[in-house]
């Protein structure tokens, strides 16, 4: 199921009339990424505008506001707190006046390595304005007396430890980053000319851009009206590490993630799901929406046929009216309610893609027993999720991680599910294919990926490619 707490997604886009209208497109595209703030900075060439609010990205904008924001070069943000409080002053893009003129930021991801350089810097006499992360980016990039914006990046990013996809707006130029790891993704597209850049290529699909490639792990590129140009800044002196989390739940089924269609790998994961543990039944049901894909995959493979017994309203802003007297379940209730004529006297297998604390699971199976289950299976096409992220993934901490302290068995009681059975990492792992050791799993396996120690090498810029955007890694 989708819940309303997520990371947060990034967009960009140079040289265009219509920048602010296609930003605030983009941002409506990458929407489920973080429903608690929304912003967008523009730059007409010479000075920078920004506007961002609490709120959905409708909410935020309309047609008086991006009218009033000028400019054919623009970034943008969606935002979910993984660090920092709630509040405005937490909302992206972040922007700020320096010594070398205006800038904004919009990241992606969590820097671990955050609060030993906010109070390094503090120490040294910098006044913080937020809570984020983010903005010791800022503070690094003020700090640094390189000769340019992306070389004073540069030497910013090569302080951070963890995980940032983000682009960075100037008054004349854009520019985007990813973390040598390559923890979340950052996608290139192209549109008439125009450059654009999104966390994921189901913005590009809504503005009619091209997905051109993935911006590469370690890799910084400079979009300026003299053309773009692309850098390592640091050199992946190990594997990548991108986020197998996306791809389980995190990003839109219809986006291409690390190159690699989203839905297609819910599909395989459901399908690797049905051949390690089926079960005879009736049926297969999804968890909507994000169980689908997988449900779709273990019919597939088992042949049981699919279903929609759950049926959700998608229309559950992030605050309703709770009722004045207490309804079971409301919470749950509130998204999914069930369809007894479907369910009554049948053997039913339910798929989602996650359990977190388990009470999810737990209201659904009971909710499929009061519509007459005959018995309920429950079926995870991912590995228990046993250790917190610290790479931007929302994850409680590991106390509240209902595997990180029971067993399978035990979760099966706890849920009242008649049978319990989750995907084998190995099976995950089969499904990636040959990209397999390229990707953090961490909240399954608690193997985080190491820092990368940096070399003196790594502080300068490479240049990788000039002009082609079509370059392939
Ligand atoms: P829970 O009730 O805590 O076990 O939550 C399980 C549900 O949350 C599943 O239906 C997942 O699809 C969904 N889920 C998994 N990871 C996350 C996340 N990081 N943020 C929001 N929802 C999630």
């Amino acid at each position: 199921m989708d819940e309303l707490r997520e990371d947060c997604g990034v967009f960009g886009i140079w040289n265009n009339a219509d920048a602010a209208r296609l930003t605030y497109l983009g941002l409506y595209a990458l929407q489920h990424r973080g429903q608690e703030s929304a912003g967008i900075a523009i730059s007409d060439g010479s000075k920078l505008y920004s506007y961002k609010q609490m709120g959905y990205v409708n909410d935020v904008f309309n047609e008086h506001i991006l009218s009033m924001l000028h400019g054919k070069y623009a970034i943008g943000h969606v935002r979910y707190s993984t660090y920092g409080a709630s509040e405005l002053r937490n909302a992206q893009p972040f922007a700020v006046e320096y010594k070398n003129g205006s800038l904004a930021i919009a990241h992606n991801g969590n820097i671990v390595n955050y609060e030993g350089i906010r109070s390094r810097l503090e120490g040294e006499g910098s006044i913080f304005q937020s809570t984020m992360d983010t903005e010791v980016i800022v503070h690094l990039i003020a700090k640094s007396d390189g000769p340019s914006t992306h070389e004073r990046l540069a030497y910013a990013l090569n302080e951070l430890r963890g995980a940032y996809s983000l682009v960075v707006l100037t008054e004349n130029e854009l520019i985007a980053a990813r973390d040598p790891n390559g923890f979340r993704p950052l996608v290139i597209g192209e549109l008439n000319g125009s450059m654009v850049f999104a966390s994921e290529t189901c913005a590009l699909d809504l503005i009619g851009a091209r997905y051109v490639r993935d911006v590469l792990a370690g890799e910084m590129i400079v979009v300026t009206n003299n053309g773009m140009r692309s850098y390592l800044f640091s050199h992946r002196i190990q594997r990548a590490s991108q986020c197998i989390f996306e791809h389980i739940y995190f990003a839109r089924p219809d986006s291409l993630i690390f190159g690699k269609s989203v839905y297609s790998i819910r599909r395989a994961l459901g399908k690797a799901l049905g051949a390690e543990s089926s079960v005879q039944a009736d049926m297969v049901i999804p968890v909507p929406d994000s169980g689908v894909p997988a449900a779709v995959g273990f019919s597939q493979q088992t042949g049981i046929p699919f279903q929609m017994a759950l049926i959700r309203n998608h229309y559950v802003g992030r605050t309703f009216i709770q009722p004045r007297q207490s309804i079971r379940d409301f919470n749950v209730k509130v998204k999914l309610n069930p369809i007894a004529e479907v369910i009554a006297g049948k053997r039913i297998i339910i798929i989602d893609d996650s359990i977190v604390r388990g009470t999810t699971s737990r209201t659904l199976v009971k909710m499929l027993r009061d519509s007459g289950a005959k018995e309920v299976h429950m079926r995870i096409s991912s590995p228990p999720i046993n250790y917190s992220c610290y790479y931007g993934i929302d994850t409680p901490t590991r106390a509240e991680l209902i595997s990180s302290s029971h067993t399978v068995q035990e979760i099966r009681d706890f849920i009242g599910a008649d049978s319990l059975e989750y995907l084998s990492i190995d099976a995950l792992r089969g499904v990636v294919g040959e990209d397999a050791d390229n990707f953090c799993y961490a909240c399954f396996t608690g193997n985080y990926p190491e820092p990368f120690e940096l070399t003196k090498r790594d502080h300068q810029l490479i240049l990788f490619d000039e002009g082609r955007l079509n370059v392939r890694p």
